[in-house]
């Protein structure tokens, strides 16, 4: 599809599809099946250097424009949305953080692990009372003579399970909220970090959504990432930035069920099924604008908070409508176990969940409207 007739990242998203045709898709079904993806197409990733992609080239990291990214996570997605989500996760909001906020010594130790895919990257922000209200969260760190201990309970928290490394925000004092929040690098495997359950869930099975118990974690001072006080700071930049990541995937999904729908509106030529294949172009063109505009900002080094929402919004919103409507379109097809039309429609349906639900997206587009009026304007 060439909506806007130029794509930057073609290139890179060239190499990203053939590399989902090749190692993604013939295992797409399967990895929602058994909701597990193979350790060695973890490997495979990390050996052809999608796991380093925008990372530092000083720490083995190569270089990659957000447009890059936003390319190989579509094209991913595509294949399987729960091998997107799980290099979105160890990327956007676990690695570039890393790069972003972490001293020289902190990029230096964690870096070249996680461009590799020896470490894989977690983001663990959402407790069981706090998921849209970060600021709510209750998992506390108290500073000892070793560093800091962390206690409490995280859920939710995606490629938590084989994670080589955490990123776990903590409060020094609930009633501070935001004040008190910062942000630790904790190592997967540190005593006192336990699994303590693996979420089934409708969709995007495969991409591990755990829930974490932090029993006494004890981390030495190092492992504080940015400033004490400025945890909050940091998720909600890195949940921005992640965002036009998310919004990427979910495209992905809108693409493969609009050409799903394509193949089986042909089967049968009816008008209503032509109604609906224009009616799903349209919002996938719409969404594809909004997210490469996003790209483009970030990029440019512009704001783009705003983009990246009305990114997410939208393209999430367009995987669920076209999902739903390919399963229309597929009839019976589209609600046999293991058919391609369901299991879209149940990934789809997640996005407009996972790293900031629909309504707080629109929260954030209203506040920024308001307080801002005529600024980034549509
Ligand atoms: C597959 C998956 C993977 C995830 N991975 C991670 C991860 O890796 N790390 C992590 O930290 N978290 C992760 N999450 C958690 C995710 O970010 C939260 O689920 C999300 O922020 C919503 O929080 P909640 O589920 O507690 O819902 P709640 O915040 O309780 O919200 C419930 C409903 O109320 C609505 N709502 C809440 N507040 C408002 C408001 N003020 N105005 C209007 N409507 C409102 C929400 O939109 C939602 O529809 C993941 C979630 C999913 C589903």
């Amino acid at each position: 599809m060439t909506d806007d007739g130029a794509d930057s990242a073609e290139p890179v998203r060239r190499s990203a599809r053939a590399f989902a045709d090749r190692v993604i898709r013939p295992r797409a079904t399967e990895i929602d099946r058994v909701d597990r993806i193979p350790d060695e197409l973890l490997r495979d990733l990390g050996r052809e250097g999608f796991l380093s992609l925008g990372l530092p080239e000083s720490f083995g990291g190569q270089p990659a424009s957000t447009a890059d990214l936003s390319a190989v996570l579509e094209e991913f997605s595509h294949a399987s949305a729960a091998v997107a989500v799980t290099v979105a996760v160890h990327l956007s909001v676990c690695a570039f953080p890393i790069a972003r906020w972490g001293t020289p010594a902190q990029q230096s130790t964690w870096i070249p692990a996680l461009a590799r895919g020896e470490r894989i990257g977690a983001f663990a922000l959402t407790e069981p009372g706090a998921g849209s209200d970060t600021a709510s969260l209750r998992t506390r760190y108290t500073a000892n003579a070793a560093g800091y201990a962390l206690d409490g309970s995280k859920t939710f928290i995606s490629n938590a399970a084989s994670a080589g490394l955490l990123l776990v925000f903590a409060t020094r004092d609930p009633s501070l909220r935001s004040k008190g929040i910062s942000a630790f690098l904790v190592p997967g495997g540190t005593p006192g970090l336990v699994v303590s359950q693996r979420f089934e869930k409708l969709g995007l099975r495969g991409s591990e959504t755990t829930e974490l118990h932090l029993d006494g974690v004890q981390v030495p001072p190092a492992a504080l990432l940015a400033s004490e006080g400025e945890g909050l700071h940091v998720a909600l930049g890195a949940l921005a930035g992640g965002r036009v990541g998310i919004a990427s995937c979910a495209l992905g999904v809108a693409q493969a069920a609009f050409d799903e729908m394509q193949r089986n509106a042909h089967v049968d030529d009816q008008e209503w099924k032509r109604v609906a294949l224009a009616r799903a172009y349209s919002e996938l063109a719409a969404a594809r604008l909004l997210v490469r505009a996003a790209a483009r900002r970030k990029d440019a080094g512009e704001p783009f908070d705003r983009d990246a929402s009305v990114a997410k919004l939208v393209a999430s919103r367009a995987a669920v409508s076209i999902a739903s409507a390919g399963v229309d379109v597929a009839g019976m097809a589209g609600v046999l176990e293991g058919g391609a039309a369901g299991r879209l429609l149940r990934d789809a349906r997640v996005f407009p969940i996972v790293e900031g639900t629909s309504e707080i997206q629109e929260r954030i587009l209203a506040r920024g409207l308001l307080e801002s009026p005529g600024s980034q304007s549509a």
